[in-house]
């Protein structure tokens, strides 16, 4: 079994994104790359995928301007500030932090983000350019996350049958409509699949993004093939888990306080199937991989117009 690892790659971007922006800032003046994060409230998954993010952009040499509002805003204050920013030409990206609270309009905001500083690919341009393969498209994070790791690993996609459980705007759906640009045949699964088990295995590349705790078991999985968990699910953690990871992560992640699963039952599939990502330690550290990627791209197209 090979194991898809997104920590190893995650790294490995990093230090490719950090060689690439101090080779494009030397003798130039030239403002370092700058992602805007919009969050609002004060969820604690939210907070500590922001500090990953945080921590990320440090690394490489980019900066993050952390935009926290009280849940409570109004959209029409929301839709000036991104505005704004979308006007600031020292500021490359924009990202809204999903979730945002129920009464404000996800979609009216996110589209007010400017196609070229969308490093989130959510806004309805950039998915129209991915529905039509236009190369100025700008890929969602979790979908150039599974689309590096499995181009790292010299998975083939053309000729394959992907079959992906989830059907979100967020990862499900555009994540099909990458997998179709690179030739693969798609099959979408969702609550109202029949027959789950029969689906997953009959594809060569199973991507699982239904956001529920250990669906994937062992009978919807068979022998040579390629299996990629995008679900980060959070349980209470064990006392024995507690003490394992107390001197691993810092006490203020609230995150740490639970334990992290996701949609596949690593431990009963992995012996089964010939590569497989966990969680943690696949999809998620590429994700965040990936949205600098996409930061580093529009930041060299802005600089040079
Ligand atoms: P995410 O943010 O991980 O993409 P969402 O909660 O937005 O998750 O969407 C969950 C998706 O997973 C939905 O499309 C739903 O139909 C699918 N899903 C959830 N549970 C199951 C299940 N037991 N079987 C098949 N599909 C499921």
């Amino acid at each position: 079994m090979i194991l898809l690892d997104g920590k190893k790659l995650r790294d490995l971007t990093m230090d490719q994104l950090k060689s690439e922006v101090s080779d494009s800032l030397a003798g130039s003046a030239a403002p370092k790359p700058q992602l805007a994060i919009i969050q609002v409230g004060d969820l604690s998954e939210s907070n500590s995928y922001i500090s990953q993010k945080k921590l990320f952009a440090e690394k490489i040499g980019a900066i993050v301007l952390h935009k926290k509002f009280e849940a409570k805003v109004s959209e029409a204050d929301l839709i000036q500030e991104i505005n704004r920013l979308n006007l600031d030409n020292n500021i490359h990206g924009i990202i809204v932090q999903l979730p945002i609270p129920e009464g404000l309009s996800k979609h009216k905001i996110i589209d007010t983000i400017e196609p070229i500083k969308d490093v989130d690919g959510l806004t309805a341009i950039n998915l129209k350019k991915l529905s039509a393969n236009h190369a100025s498209m700008i890929l969602p994070a979790t979908v150039l996350g599974v689309l590096s790791i499995l181009k790292h690993y010299e998975i083939q996609i053309d000729g394959k049958k992907a079959v992906i459980v989830g059907r979100s705007m967020l990862v499900g759906k555009p994540l099909a409509l990458a997998l179709l640009n690179e030739n693969a045949t798609v099959t979408v699964c969702h609550r109202h699949t029949k027959n789950l088990k029969e689906e997953t295995k009959l594809a060569d590349i199973l991507i699982v993004a239904a956001g529920s705790a250990h669906l994937i078991t062992k009978d919807y999985v068979r022998k040579g093939q390629v299996v990629v968990d995008v679900g980060i699910n959070f349980g209470q953690k064990t006392e024995t888990d507690a003490k394992k990871t107390a001197t691993i992560y810092k006490p203020e992640n609230e995150i740490t306080k639970k334990k992290m699963v996701g949609d596949v039952d690593f431990e009963a599939v992995k012996d089964i199937v010939s590569a497989i990502s966990p969680v943690p330690g696949g999809i998620g550290p590429m994700t965040v991989a990936s949205l600098f990627q996409n930061l580093v791209r529009v930041w060299k197209t802005q600089s040079e117009a």
